[in-house]
């Protein structure tokens, strides 16, 4: 049935982490986020209802982690109605064959992002040479080949709206990837952003690990269009988000968030756009 499915001939454990590695906190009554080493994964759902999603799917290796981590919240014999991908990187797709076999769930991500979904095609090479810390230094560590989903995985629905996740609606916000998605809440102003902007300066080792929260750009190292990125950025911002869950740093509400928003917007260039970099030398 699922010999279809593979990862990337480059899939393997990263050594990187965080003090915030194994800790998850419930940022709103259906909202929680679960740190794997250096990124995160989001339950949406409250607790012990069986009507919960999982979006993102963790690190290489932390299939049982996210499994046990689920079955304490809703339940041990509990599955999600799915899992939705904010993009495919690995960070983000860790774990996801163990767990779709474990719960034979559907996935769902955007159109544009199925060739990496589907084995067709690698995202381009991390680039090692952008301007950054450490964490920048590791990238060409980090794997990038495609993830092969088979028939588990499905488009988002073009109208907009989010499978098993009513009150969301998913928005097209790439740049980082071609197909990233983030999803909003409008009635209460809740993002999950995926990797669209961070709060935590995500090229830095030492700020990764300490978990410093700060509003970023997308990951530095991993992001070819930075044109796009901005302009995903300026929709995201004009939603005045009250809370933001990111693919990576602990999440940010308020003012706090409105004002990183606000100056990352005004200063994107300065603040987001590496000064040097093989995807941004040929801008
Ligand atoms: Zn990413
Ligand atoms: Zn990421």
């Amino acid at each position: 049935m699922d010999q279809e499915m593979n990862y990337g001939s480059d899939y393997k454990y990263v050594p990187a982490t965080t003090i915030n590695s194994g800790r998850g906190e419930e940022v709103l009554p259906d909202i929680f986020y679960y740190t794997i080493q250096i990124s995160n994964i989001c339950l949406v759902g409250e607790q012990n209802t069986q009507d919960f999603v999982l979006v993102d799917a963790g690190m290489p290796d932390s299939a049982d982690q996210i499994i046990a981590i689920t079955a304490e919240r809703f339940g041990t014999k509990s599955r999600p109605k799915a899992i939705i991908l904010t993009h495919g990187h690995f960070d983000h797709v860790g774990a996801l064959i163990e767990l779709v076999r474990h719960w034979e769930v559907p996935v769902y991500a955007h159109k544009l992002e199925m060739p990496y979904l589907t084995g067709e095609k690698s995202y381009p090479e991390p680039d090692s040479t952008v301007e950054g810390g450490l964490m920048a230094k590791m990238a060409p560590f980090f794997p990038h080949e495609p993830i092969n989903l088979g028939y588990y995985i499905h488009t988002l629905p073009e109208d907009g709206t989010v499978p098993h996740m009513p009150d969301f609606k998913w928005i097209h916000t790439p740049g980082h990837t071609p197909g990233h998605i983030s999803l909003f809440r409008e009635k209460d102003g809740t993002l999950i952003a995926g990797d669209a902007f961070v709060t935590v300066k995500q090229d830095s080792l030492t700020k990764v690990y300490l978990q410093t929260q700060e509003i970023n750009g997308p990951p530095k190292y991993f992001t070819p269009d930075w044109i796009a990125s901005r302009e995903s950025v300026m929709k995201l911002e004009a939603l005045k988000p009250e809370v933001a869950v990111t693919g990576h740093g602990i999440p940010m509400s308020g003012q706090q968030l409105a004002e990183g928003l606000e100056k990352l917007v005004k200063n994107f260039d300065n603040l987001a756009i590496p000064d040097h970099g093989k995807y941004v030398d040929r801008n």
